[in-house]
């Protein structure tokens, strides 16, 4: 990779960083999660408010607190960009693309199309240690989604019938 590449990229972190993105915890919500990154001290609450639009279930709002490196901050204020607004099943889709990048060992090439920001992580992908941190809050997602779908959306009608 080259040295104006990483610059660039070390350059969107920290602004993300500086000024993040949805910070803070909202109401309403269906879940809220803490997750930690005991590796580097990295800690985040996250709250998902997930909601029906003509049969789709969108991703309402997502808004968190978190504490610790700039990369796990940053992380945390670009994944609110990338999910808030989209359907679940796009949202779902961003953050497959974002674990495929982050485990890439910095072999993948990152689709600005898809994840914007979220190329920024590339060059972290290469050192081990820090891809916890920019994880750290898209497991977070993925966990209080999860939780949130079971709480939301899910079988009553089926439920009744029994
Ligand atoms: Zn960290």
């Amino acid at each position: 990779m080259s040295t104006e590449l990483d610059a660039l990229y070390q350059e969107i972190i920290l602004d993300h960083y500086k000024n993040p993105h949805h910070q803070g915890l909202r109401d309403p919500f269906e879940a809220e999660v803490h997750h930690v990154n005991p590796t580097c001290g990295d800690e985040v609450t996250l709250r998902v408010h997930l909601a029906e639009s003509e049969g789709t279930t969108v991703v309402e709002d997502v808004s968190y607190d978190a504490v610790g490196c700039s990369i796990s901050q940053a992380s945390a204020s670009v994944l609110t960009d990338l999910v808030i607004g989209k359907p679940l099943d796009e949202a779902l889709a961003v953050h497959q693309e974002f674990l495929t990048l982050m485990q890439g060992k910095g072999t993948v090439e990152p689709d600005e199309e898809v994840l914007e920001d979220g190329i920024a992580f590339a060059g972290v992908a290469k050192f081990p240690a820090r891809v916890k941190c920019a994880l750290l809050s898209w497991m977070a997602w993925k966990d209080a989604t999860a939780r949130a779908g079971t709480t939301a959306g899910t079988p009553t009608e089926e439920a009744t019938h029994g």
